[in-house]
């Protein structure tokens, strides 16, 4: 489980494994989806890298 900020009720919430509806991985970046406790839907990602992709500086042929 993990805090996400859900942006319909404004609040800092823990989230379960049962509350989430999909997952997916993206550059290298997880997103899930959740149903929040307050029924919305919302986002969670872990990106926080800026778009840059993992591994590329060592990357020379
Ligand atoms: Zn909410």
């Amino acid at each position: 489980m993990f805090v996400n900020h859900c942006t319909a009720c404004d609040k800092s919430m823990l989230i379960f494994p049962s509350q989430v509806t999909g997952m997916a991985r993206i550059d290298g970046v997880i997103a899930m989806t959740y149903t929040c406790w307050c029924g919305a839907e919302q986002l969670w990602h872990d990106g926080v890298k800026g778009g840059q992709p993992e591994g590329s500086v060592a990357e020379i042929a």
